[in-house]
C-alpha cells in the first residue's frame, strides 16, 4: 500500500480547533469537503434531502429519501460482480482528492463522498482483507472509544448491508443521529436482562419492530467476551456456515453499548419486484437503527408504517429463534 493518501494535522490545521482524535476528525472532513469537489457537492446537496418520521409505541422512525445512496442501496454484492470491480476502500483505487487519517493503526478514515450523516465517514483497515466481525470486533470497540465524543460507529455484515464485502471496514456517524441512540429508555424498559455482571449487561429487546440485543460494559475484555458468545449463540443455532447475519452499532460515553441485530434476510421481497411494487430499499445498520434511507422519490412517497412493519418482518431474525438464543445464552 503506498502511503501517499495518509496526511497529518499540520495538512489541515487551520481547521483544527481542539486537540481530541474526534475534534481532528471533525477538522478533517471540513478541510476535505472544501477541497474535494464531489464531496462538497454531495455534503452541500444533503441540506435539502427530504425526511418524514412516522410514530410507533413508544419510539420513532424516520425516513430519509437521499438519490445519492442509489449506488449503495442497489449494489450487486454476489461474488462475481465483487471480484470485477477495482475495490473502492483499497488506498491505491481512492480518488486523488480523498485523503485519509490514521485510525487505530491499522485503519484509514476516509471520508464518506456518498453520505446519508452531515459527517460520515468509511474506516476501512489497510489491508484488503474480508468483512468479519468475530476477530475484528475488539477494534470496533477501540475505534468507538478513540472517537466516541462525537461519533457512533457501526458495521453491516458481509451479506446485511456492506457494500464492500471483500475489505474490511467500519463506518461512523455523528452521535446521536441515528435514532435508536436517544431510544435506550426505551429499550431497557422493553427488555429482559439475559445476563448481568459487575462489568456487563445484555438485555434482549423485544416490542421495537426488530430484536435486537444491547450488551452494556466498561470493560473492553467483558464486552468481547460476551459478543464471542452471543455470535456463537447465533452462529450454531442459525446454523450459518459463513457469519451469521448481523449489524452492530457501537458508541462510547464513558462505557460501551453495543446494539446487535440479528437478521434472517438481508433484502425484503419488494426490492425484486419490479414496476409499482418495487421497493427499493437495502436494510442495513442505519436502517435498523431507525432511519431508513431510499434513494427513489416513488418510495418514499409510498412508503407507510405498514410497510416499515413489514420490511422488519422479512428482515429481523424470527421471534422464536430469538428466544432460543434468549434460553441458550441463559444456560
Ligand atoms: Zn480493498
Amino acid at each position: 500500500m503506498g502511503n501517499s493518501k495518509i496526511i497529518t494535522d499540520s495538512d489541515f490545521k487551520n481547521y483544527i480547533t481542539g486537540n481530541s482524535k474526534a475534534l481532528m476528525v471533525e477538522a478533517f472532513i471540513n478541510w476535505q469537503i472544501d477541497n474535494w469537489e464531489l464531496a462538497k457537492h454531495n455534503y452541500i446537496g444533503l441540506e435539502a434531502i427530504k425526511k418524514k418520521e412516522f410514530h410507533f409505541d413508544g419510539f420513532n422512525l424516520q425516513l430519509q429519501f437521499n438519490p445519492g445512496r442509489i449506488v449503495s442501496t442497489s449494489a450487486k454484492i454476489d461474488a462475481k460482480s465483487i471480484g470485477e470491480r477495482p475495490c473502492f476502500l483499497c488506498s491505491n483505487n481512492l480518488p486523488k482528492e480523498q485523503k485519509a487519517l490514521l485510525c487505530d493503526t491499522n485503519y484509514l478514515l476516509l471520508v464518506n463522498p456518498f453520505p446519508i450523516f452531515e459527517q460520515h465517514f468509511t474506516i476501512p483497515h489497510f489491508n484488503h482483507i474480508p468483512q468479519e466481525i468475530f476477530s475484528s470486533f475488539g477494534d470496533m470497540l477501540l475505534i468507538a472509544k478513540e472517537l466516541g465524543e462525537k461519533y457512533t460507529l457501526f458495521y453491516n455484515g458481509p451479506q446485511c448491508g456492506a457494500s464492500a464485502p471483500d475489505h474490511l471496514h467500519f463506518q461512523a456517524s455523528p452521535k446521536n443521529a441515528i435514532p435508536i441512540e436517544k431510544q435506550t429508555g426505551f429499550l431497557l424498559k422493553n427488555s429482559e436482562v439475559i445476563y448481568n455482571s459487575e462489568s456487563v449487561s445484555i438485555y434482549a429487546v423485544k416490542n421495537y419492530l426488530r430484536n435486537l440485543f444491547l450488551i452494556e460494559s466498561n470493560n473492553i475484555f467483558a464486552a468481547q467476551e460476551e459478543f464471542n458468545k452471543l455470535y456463537n449463540s447465533l452462529k450454531e443455532i442459525t446454523n450459518f456456515h459463513l457469519e451469521p447475519l448481523i449489524n452492530v452499532l457501537v458508541t462510547f460515553d464513558k462505557a460501551w453499548r453495543v446494539y446487535i441485530f440479528p437478521r434472517k434476510a438481508h433484502r425484503p421481497k419488494e426490492f425484486f419486484f419490479e414496476g409499482d411494487e418495487k421497493i427499493l430499499i437495502s436494510p442495513a445498520t442505519v436502517d435498523f437503527g431507525g432511519l431508513l434511507i431510499t434513494p427513489r422519490q416513488e418510495d418514499f412517497d409510498k412508503i407507510t408504517k405498514g410497510t416499515i412493519i413489514n420490511i422488519f418482518e422479512q428482515t429481523s431474525i424470527d421471534d422464536t429463534i430469538f428466544e432460543n438464543i434468549i434460553k441458550n445464552y441463559s444456560l
